[in-house]
């Protein structure tokens, strides 16, 4: 799928639409999610143009793989849920229902999250 520059998150990248940033690196930044789904809910996503981790697996430089993955570990520290357990999770294309074509990992905990079901 071609990268849309006007997607949701390149606007928050571009400072266009306002969020709530709790990380930033050189290559990723983390995000409240808007419509959090438990008490810790936070998008972490690269800052480079790459729709979903399939496209972010094969193009982004070894530097962004590291940074990226390096920073979902900090933020999950950061935000306390690395004690009790915590969620990852990133959707792919159209059967994972995925809303927004910017690659994003989704960190949720904060409580009992219960088992995962599909
Ligand atoms: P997806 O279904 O693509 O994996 O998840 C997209 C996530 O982005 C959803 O959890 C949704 O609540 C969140 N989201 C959508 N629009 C915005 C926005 O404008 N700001 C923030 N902070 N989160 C958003």
């Amino acid at each position: 799928m071609a990268y849309d520059p006007n997607n949701i998150f390149a606007r928050i990248l571009r400072g266009e639409i306002p969020a709530k940033l709790v990380h930033e690196t050189a290559h990723s930044i983390a995000f409240n999610d808007i419509r959090p789904q438990a008490p810790v809910h936070i998008l972490v996503i690269p800052r480079g143009a790459y729709v979903s981790w399939d496209d972010f697996s094969q193009q982004a430089s070894d530097a962004e793989i590291a940074d990226f993955v390096r920073a979902v570990g900090d933020v999950a520290r950061a935000a306390g849920v690395d004690a009790g357990g915590y969620r990852l999770f990133a959707n792919h294309g159209a059967h994972s229902h995925q809303e927004v074509p910017h690659l994003h990992v989704h960190i949720t905990g904060g409580r009992p999250l219960g088992p995962l079901l599909m």
